[in-house]
């Protein structure tokens, strides 16, 4: 969960001259692409399977879309122009490291929160929804939208608070985008004794496993889980992945980002409802 925190924050800033967050979401999920082809653990798993093209629409979407529009709703009615700006003068290393840690404890504690309490996991459940044969660096974007919304509100506290400016965020975003997409890849590395400092692909497919005990929360670090007494790294990998009951889920991109609207319509019906509301949220926020 690394994705679109660019611009909820700071001022003093040349971010005109930034790449955009979603051109280096393409740029890096290449990188993984590839390194996934070379280093890949799973022999026989291919990367054209089942599920590739609603999870390419689910990058598209929750790395971009909602990003726009969060940053345009937060930006038109809640953040006020003067609000906390501690951070911005530090060096840029410091707010780097700094908007790491604070931002990734947020989330870990967020992501607890989607599996400990009941109402929270049915927004989590799509992305645990990943069958043997389909765990590759894609699915660290397979989210409902209202899960983004979750993690971006609560992310907007040290934010708010700390103000980073807007490179801060943009290396972050970029560094936890990367470390989200290695977590998810078919790797089996650990990053030797910086496993206990950085989240890792042997970890987090235990994250996934199907009746492994909910462990390994973190996101971009793993400290919180080993400090926490969350963290398990057994010597292999788990049998099964996924959840009891998740042949509920449905199968089509729009279908699983409005999976309540879903419950009582038909998938198409559903689709048409998503594509609506999107043009005219864009419309409304131009
Ligand atoms: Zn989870």
């Amino acid at each position: 969960m690394g994705a679109d925190v660019k611009g909820q924050s700071a001022r003093k800033s040349d971010s005109h001259q930034m790449i955009p967050y979603w051109l280096a979401l393409i740029a890096v999920s290449i990188l993984v692409f590839f390194i996934e082809r070379v280093f890949a653990h799973r022999q026989g798993q291919s990367w054209l399977r089942r599920g590739l093209l609603s999870d390419l629409f689910h990058l598209g979407f929750n790395g971009h879309v909602v990003g726009v529009l969060l940053y345009a709703f937060a930006g038109r009615y809640l953040v006020e122009p003067d609000f906390q700006s501690v951070a911005v003068d530090w060096p840029m290393w410091l707010q780097v490291i700094a908007a790491i840690i604070s931002l990734d404890f947020i989330q870990w504690c967020v992501h607890n929160a989607l599996h400990r309490v009941p109402f929270l996991w049915h927004f989590h459940k799509l992305h645990h929804g990943v069958v043997d044969g389909e765990m590759d660096w894609i699915v660290s974007f397979r989210f409902q939208w209202i899960e983004v919304v979750i993690y971006q509100g609560m992310m907007a506290l040290p934010l708010a608070w700390l103000g980073f400016s807007v490179e801060a965020l943009w290396i972050q975003a970029i560094f936890g985008t990367l470390i989200g997409h290695l977590n998810h890849a078919n790797l089996s590395w650990t990053y030797g004794p910086f496993r206990y400092l950085f989240n890792n692909p042997a970890m987090h497919i235990w994250h996934h496993a199907y009746d492994g005990p909910t462990r390994n929360f973190g996101i971009v670090l793993s400290i919180w889980d080993w400090v926490f007494g969350t963290a398990i790294l057994p010597d292999q990998a788990p049998s099964k992945l996924g959840y009891e009951g998740m042949e509920e889920l449905p199968t089509e991109f729009f279908a699983q980002q409005f999976w309540q609207l879903g419950r009582w319509l038909p998938q198409p019906a559903v689709s048409a409802s998503g594509l609506i509301l999107i043009l005219s949220a864009y419309w409304a926020l131009r």
